[in-house]
């Protein structure tokens, strides 16, 4: 792929898209015959769709001609015609209507289809004037009393624009799978890096306000290989910091800010409009958002979405500023106050009658940070520790409480996702992670962390180390981008992680780096019962 202008063609051009050619401005290609004022291509950032329920789904897109210059746009709203089809040449129409794209959410459309038939795969796309949108896939969630064979999960998370290509997306969407899980950091707020990533180069100063954030938001959602991602399933999303801001902590960012109240507001709404999900705000403007939310695939799986960021406590034991940092068990007395919350009390107690009242095979959080424990020096007979304050190593207590959930509640198979740290990671998670697992200390659930996208990791050899020094962690790899393929069953879950030869590559090829199955069994086990490595 070049260097420069290639980033825009969508590398399947859909029905009625003229070649897939996007960039209008001073690029090469013929501007759309749809382009109001002959300004260009209206659907540059692609579409995409989400948060699945058994008869609806939140189809997604926003209207700019030009990704790089948001600038260019009237300040109109328009009115964006949308339809659903049982198939993908749109013979058998499921679904039409109309929608605004309004300049103050930055021309984005979402449209909350209804009335659609639970567990079937769908095609959408949008029109403006004569320009017609490419074509995405989509699907609702199965029947409620249904029993899927089989659930296709694509797990990814953290993805620095500038630490390389997007070739996983590329793998997601090759992969054909049922649903996209996305856990976090889909921009980062950072000023520039050097550049690896293949597109074109972007000059960007870190984002602090709403135009910064949607400038980003354009930039990272002008690859092909993303939006190739979200035409070919329905994804669920979380957040966490780098959506925001380095290792915020609800209302408290790195450097302690006056205005960071107003600054998460903004990248708030920003992450709304670009998302394919529903608002559901709470008070006035964008303040607040709620993120937690549950998603059922029938009886066979749950999702607990969680939202880790914006209702913790702050991190323990930072001086004279906010943000994380690494403490021993020891000397940080703070770390371990059984009043600080990493979910709040509100998501905790809605968490807790989620997992009670759940009758599915699998109970899956679908979270941010890593749950395990990770203590980054040796452990002397199973004691102290030195953690990293950010993930929840620095919310022993709140994990606590989270272990009591899902002892207590009998919710079968509990899986915990989990991104952040950019490296693979398989555990067994027990209620007490400085100890072997044991007969005092049951497995309670299973882990898995994916890796990221593209973004930066540490050497391999230290991460080895860290498995060798914490009893929960079954493997880690830290030196693979890339992805988390579940293949989730009514008895047995399979994952296999995805690694990339080279991330800067956007043709590199992904090889399976191991793969872990977990058996259906009562509640209690979530021992992965077998593990191959190539
Ligand atoms: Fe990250
Ligand atoms: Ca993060």
């Amino acid at each position: 792929m070049a260097a420069a202008g290639a980033t825009l063609a969508g590398s399947e051009p859909a029905r009625g898209q003229p070649g897939g050619q996007a960039r209008a401005r001073g690029g090469a290609g013929q501007p759309s015959p749809g382009a109001l004022n002959g300004a260009g291509y209206p659907f540059s950032l692609g579409v995409a769709s989400g948060s699945p329920l058994p008869t609806s789904v939140v189809l997604w897109t926003r209207i700019l001609y030009d990704p790089f210059n948001a600038a260019a746009m009237p300040p109109l709203a328009m009115a964006v015609r949308w339809e659903v089809a049982h198939d993908e040449a749109f013979r058998s129409i499921a679904a039409r209507g109309n929608a605004l794209a309004a300049p103050e959410l930055a021309h984005s459309v979402h449209v909350d289809v209804a009335g659609l038939e639970p567990g079937r795969w769908y095609w959408y796309r949008f029109m403006l004037g004569d320009a017609v949108s490419p074509v995405g896939r989509t699907r609702t969630a199965p029947a409620p009393d249904s029993m899927p064979a089989a659930l296709k999960l694509a797990v990814a998370s953290c993805q620095h624009w500038e630490f390389g290509s997007y070739a996983a997306h590329r793998h997601i969407a090759a992969a054909a799978p049922d649903l996209v899980a996305f856990l976090g950091d889909y921009i980062y707020e950072w000023g520039a890096y050097q550049r690896q990533h293949p597109g074109r180069a972007v000059r960007s100063d870190e984002s602090y306000t709403l135009e910064q954030y949607r400038a980003r938001y354009a930039q990272y959602k002008s690859d092909a290989d993303l939006q190739a991602a979200h035409r070919a399933a329905p994804w669920i999303l979380t957040w966490d910091d780098h959506e925001v801001a380095n290792d915020y902590a609800a209302d408290r960012d790195e450097r302690l800010s006056a205005t960071f109240a107003a600054r998460r507001a903004a990248a708030y709404q920003a992450y709304y409009e670009h998302q394919p999900i529903r608002l559901t705000l709470q008070g006035g403007g964008y303040g607040t958002l709620r993120m937690h939310q549950r998603y059922d695939w029938g009886r066979l799986a749950r999702f607990h979405v969680l939202d880790n960021r914006q209702h913790r406590a702050p991190q323990a034991c930072t001086v004279g500023r906010g943000g994380s940092s690494s403490v021993y068990w020891r000397a940080c007395a703070e770390l371990r106050d059984p009043a600080r919350e990493m979910l709040g009390r509100g998501q905790q107690r809605w968490l807790e009658q989620g997992l009670k009242e759940s009758t599915a095979r699998w109970n899956i959080l679908a979270q941010q940070t890593l749950m395990a424990g990770g203590s980054q020096v040796p452990l002397v007979n199973g004691e102290a520790g030195r953690y990293w304050t950010d993930g929840w190593d620095g919310y022993p207590a709140a994990r606590q409480r989270l272990y009591d959930a899902l002892q207590g509640s009998g919710a079968a198979n509990p899986l915990v996702l989990s991104g952040d740290v950019h490296t693979f990671y398989a555990a067994e998670l027990t209620r007490d992670g400085r100890r072997p697992a044991g007969a005092g200390n049951p497995v309670l659930a299973t882990e898995f962390c994916g890796t990221s996208i593209t973004s930066g990791s540490r050497a391999q050899a230290r991460t080895l180390q860290y498995v060798d020094m914490n009893p929960q962690l079954k493997y880690g790899r830290s030196d693979k981008r890339g992805y988390m393929l579940f293949d989730i069953g009514p008895e047995r879950s399979r994952v296999q992680f995805l690694g990339l030869d080279d991330v800067r590559n956007p043709a590199s090829p992904i090889a399976t780096l191991a793969s872990f199955t977990v058996p259906n069994s009562k509640m209690g086990s979530g021992l992965i019962k077998s593990a191959t490595f190539n």
